[in-house]
């Protein structure tokens, strides 16, 4: 490219492009920066039945000076990218399970924690090391602990996945598929796993009550977690009318808005004063 053309290559990159790109960088720097010095905070947002307490999901968040508070849904796609996925789980793990130990030593709580894990780990054979040494360091059991993990698990190398699921299990952790019904996975490959939990996907509990279609396809998924004696978490509940719904179709553990947002551990203990039972 001559120097003449290089007014026109930059016009390739219009300011929008360029603005966008420029941000990614910053973000990417920020985000070096913060897995370096462990500025992250662990939220919890409660899963209720009956109105009572029965797990909490660990949910990081990032809140910098100059950027503000960044969504996982923003940074953890490219933490992957850019190869920074582990250190950020490995974190968001621990943390998690020392929490969850105190909150039990306390005599405060006694349910499991669920922490989400991104599908680059799943690829890999570390992972059950990562999860041993978080159990070991936290003294935590096992059954208190639940891995989020969704279908996008299975993209690529199912039967290696499927190992490295077997692997973890025998650890006596608790999986979970997350986002259940969002796509990727095939429903046979699926329940093929020792897995002991799904979690229905926002957009099918959305609205349930006002959409027929939505409430039986719920119903249909219910009955078949059933039969595999499935948990059925039903997330991003958040109005009175789709929490009767769903707890009339028969969902085991109910979260989202309506209950509580993801608070941080001093919030929660709160919480679990005021009791969100009353709710
Ligand atoms: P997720 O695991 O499916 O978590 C549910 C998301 O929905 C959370 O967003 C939560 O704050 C939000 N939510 C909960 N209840 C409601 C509701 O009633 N209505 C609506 N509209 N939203 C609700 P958040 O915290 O921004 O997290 C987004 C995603 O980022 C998570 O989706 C999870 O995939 C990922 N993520 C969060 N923490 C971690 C982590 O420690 N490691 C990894 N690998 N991923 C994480
Ligand atoms: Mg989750
Ligand atoms: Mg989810
Ligand atoms: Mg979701």
């Amino acid at each position: 490219i001559s120097k003449e053309n290089g007014g026109n290559v930059a016009q390739f990159f219009d300011d929008s492009m360029r603005n966008r790109f420029k941000e990614r960088l910053v973000i990417e720097n920020a985000l070096r920066a913060v897995v370096d010095r462990g500025g992250f905070a662990l939220y919890y947002q409660p899963k209720t039945q009956s109105g009572i307490v029965t797990s909490m999901e660990a949910l990081l968040r990032w809140h910098d000076p100059e950027l503000g508070s960044i969504s996982p849904a923003t940074f953890i796609p490219i933490a992957e990218e850019i190869g920074l996925i582990l250190p950020i789980d490995e974190w968001a793990l621990v943390e998690a399970c020392k929490q969850n130990k105190k909150w039990q030593e306390e005599g405060l709580l006694r349910v499991p924690v669920s922490v989400n894990l991104s599908a680059k780990h799943f690829q890999q054979d570390y992972l059950s090391c990562l999860i041993e040494k978080a159990l070991n360091i936290s003294g935590l059991d096992p059954k208190y602990l639940k891995l989020e993990i969704t279908e996008s698990v299975f993209i690529k190398n199912p039967a290696h996945v499927a190992q490295v699921i077997e692997k973890i299990k025998r650890l006596g952790v608790l999986i979970s598929i997350d986002d259940f019904g969002k796509g990727y996975s095939s429903l046979y490959q699926l329940l093929q796993l020792p897995i002991d939990e799904i979690k229905i996907d926002r957009q099918f509990i959305s609205n349930i009550d006002q959409n027929e279609r939505k409430a039986l396809l719920v119903k249909s998924i219910l009955e078949i977690a059933k039969g595999l004696s499935l948990n059925v978490v039903a997330e991003g509940i958040e109005t009175e009318e789709e929490k009767m719904l769903v707890e009339q179709i028969g969902a085991h553990e109910l979260q989202g808005y309506f209950f509580s947002p993801p608070v941080s551990h001093k919030e929660m203990m709160n919480l679990l004063n005021i009791e969100i039972r009353s709710l």
